[in-house]
């Protein structure tokens, strides 16, 4: 769709926008400009004259057109495991009577250990239950308090069912989460069609933002001013700059904010932004699925090594596919030395982004011929793509 507008090396076939999307070719003169311009010429007075402080609703209102959110309900700040802290908090404190988190063993790690971590330090005798993902529908019981799900499964891109799960759990007086790091920007979502009460996601992956770009967190907006900010930043007060001794929480989503927004990071996604702005979700999605199926026949065909580790129907996964490979992690760095990068993912998962404004069936079908080769002719058994690095 704009594969043109995005800076992809020569020669390589990039299906890891999942892990962390390519330069969109328009970020690269909004970032120098915003410093020469505004940090370079304005120094502190930017934040007024350039509109530095408003960047974080503005933008968090740009990516509600891509999750199905209104205005004044998504704000950006800080990393996704800070903006999952806050979302469950904030859950927790609005269902006080009751002491389980309900999350599922295919959710993102980091989702886990940040709910383990404030558990711990709310010492109120709180457990973080976690069943199988499809499980969760027997297990929206009377004593949880809060659901965090993540929508698409980072290993294998299974797909929850966002609305049904919802409405189930709500039924129950459960107030929901969803975590849409692998949702936002891949298929369409419709959080306030849904009635969600929270969402969290980040804006690295399918969104293009660049390495380390700002998360987001959605709050419904009748929940808003019942939400009670755990981190309780001040630029999340109600008026910051008068300096007070007491904390007071801002209005609506503005509370959710903490510290001094990453201007530089969301100058970058702004720009980035600008590639949405005209891509209808519904178009997209099928897009994904097109070259998704494609991959998976392709491989299926000509690569007889590798098992399907993803649902097999394109209605129930995201926007990747994954393979088992007992060498999985070898055959990946086999392919990535030949140009063709996708990721690895413990213990045996083999994982292939497709992204559809960059992404095209050529990508496709190149990846399977290299892939075919690296197979056909054990290219993975040497020690040198065994060889582990800290980042997989
Ligand atoms: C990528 C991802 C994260 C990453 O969290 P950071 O704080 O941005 O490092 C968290 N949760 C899920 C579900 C993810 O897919």
């Amino acid at each position: 769709m704009k594969k043109q507008q995005f800076h992809l090396p020569d020669g390589m076939i990039y299906l890891d926008g999942n892990s962390l999307g390519p330069l969109p070719r328009n970020s690269i003169e909004r970032v120098i400009a915003m410093m020469r311009d505004e940090w370079g010429q304005m120094l502190i007075t930017g934040w007024n004259k350039a509109g530095w402080m408003m960047q974080s609703t503005k933008i968090g209102d740009r990516i509600g057109r891509l999750i199905g959110a209104p205005k004044g309900t998504v704000i950006m700040g800080d990393t996704l495991s800070i903006k999952v802290y806050q979302a469950v908090a904030a859950a927790l404190r609005l269902n006080p009577e009751r002491k389980i988190v309900l999350s599922d063993n295919g959710n993102f790690p980091t989702d886990l250990y940040m709910t383990q971590g404030l558990l711990n330090s709310l010492d109120q005798g709180h457990e973080l239950r976690i069943v199988n993902p499809q499980d969760i529908s027997a297990s929206l019981t009377d004593d949880v308090a809060v659901l965090l799900l993540t929508e698409v499964d980072y290993r294998t891109g299974r797909l929850h069912d966002m609305a049904a799960i919802t409405q189930q759990a709500q039924a129950r007086g459960i107030v929901v989460i969803w975590d849409l790091a692998h949702s936002a920007g891949a298929l369409p979502v419709d959080l306030a069609g849904c009635n969600a009460d929270f969402a969290v996601g980040c804006t690295y992956k399918y969104l293009n933002g660049g390495p380390g770009a700002p998360a987001f967190i959605y709050v419904r907006a009748d929940l808003q001013d019942r939400v009670e900010p755990a981190l309780s930043g001040w630029l999340g007060h109600i008026a910051p700059f008068e300096f007070d001794l007491e904390y007071r929480p801002g209005t609506g989503i503005e509370r959710m904010r903490v510290g001094t927004p990453p201007i530089l990071q969301l100058a970058s996604l702004d720009a980035a932004l600008d590639l949405w702005d005209d891509v209808d979700m519904a178009e997209l999605r099928a897009r994904s699925i097109a070259l998704s199926e494609l991959f998976i026949k392709q491989v299926e065909l000509h690569c007889p090594q590798l098992t399907l580790a993803s649902p097999r129907d394109p209605a129930r996964r995201g926007s990747q596919v994954s393979f088992q490979f007992s060498e999985g992690y070898a055959a990946m760095q086999a392919l990535i030395a030949r140009g063709v990068v996708g990721d690895f993912r413990a213990p045996d998962i083999m994982r292939f982004g497709f992204t559809p404004l960059y992404t095209e069936t050529s990508d496709v079908l190149g990846a399977v011929e290299i892939l075919r080769d690296i197979m056909d002719n054990r290219i993975w058994d040497t020690p040198e793509f065994k060889q582990k690095s800290a980042v997989t």
